[in-house]
């Protein structure tokens, strides 16, 4: 995987940090997140100052290193340049509400935002949606309306709760991780989860879901932060050569 020189020359590790946030915007594109220059996600700032927010009107492909913006949480622009996602508060009021949480994703992911429009639940029928065994998926739907204040972004804080995603009923999803590897695999995870349920819903076939307890187990064992790395990789890879046959 490779870092960028430092970007931002008051710390070199934001700016290896952002390296691999861009990379994840560029391999969920690869895994259905994009729509048009929807879509972004967001980086806690280590020194407390707000969060680095990728920048308006790029694509999830386009994405680079540079192309972030550091906001307060009350969306004041500190760094950087470029057009401010009016979804900026989706990203704050999560990351006020979950100290745990250093990245914030939000996508309209194909699958995953058909998904939201209907009342189905995730459930676990397949290792994707393991991920999500402790939780669930909650879904928002105060409102389809995208979420550009305060108030908005701190009742979608409440739905997702202790959650790793939110289903944004009739618009998209958001996804959380203590770091860029456990979001981007969340957000990936969410929308493979998602296609699998909705092929289970039409082909018509009996099916019922495994027991909870042995799932929350299952997602011991199968999500240990080894296997996290290797996916991590392994998406990484994917990403290189991509790139490398454009
Ligand atoms: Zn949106």
């Amino acid at each position: 995987m490779s870092h960028s020189h430092a970007l931002y020359n008051q710390d070199e590790s934001i700016g290896n940090v952002l390296c691999e946030l861009a990379r994840a915007h560029r391999i969920l594109e690869l895994e259905g997140h994009g729509d048009m220059s929807m879509g972004h996600l967001s980086y806690r700032d280590p020194h407390g100052r707000g969060l680095w927010l990728k920048q308006g009107n790029l694509g999830l492909e386009e994405v680079e290193a540079h192309h972030f913006i550091l906001i307060g949480f009350d969306g004041d622009v500190l760094e950087g340049q470029g057009l401010r996602h009016l979804e900026w508060p989706l990203h704050a009021e999560i990351m006020r509400a979950r100290p745990d949480v250093a990245v914030v994703g939000h996508t309209h992911a194909f699958h995953a935002t058909v998904f939201g429009a209907t009342d189905g639940e995730i459930g676990p029928y397949v290792n994707h949606a393991v991920w999500f065994a402790d939780h669930g998926v909650p879904r928002f739907s105060e409102t389809s309306h995208i979420v550009t204040t305060p108030e908005l972004g701190t009742a979608v804080a409440a739905t997702l709760g202790p959650a790793e995603a939110v289903l944004l009923a009739n618009h998209g999803i958001a996804f959380v991780g203590k770091d860029v590897r456990d979001a981007t695999l969340a957000g990936i995870f969410l929308e493979w989860a998602a296609k699998a349920q909705l092929a289970l819903g039409a082909s018509g076939l009996a099916h019922t879901p495994p027991d909870a307890a042995e799932t929350v187990d299952k997602h011991r064992r199968i999500y240990p932060q080894r296997a996290r790395d290797n996916y991590w990789m392994y998406f990484n890879r994917k990403l290189d050569a991509h790139e490398a046959r454009r």
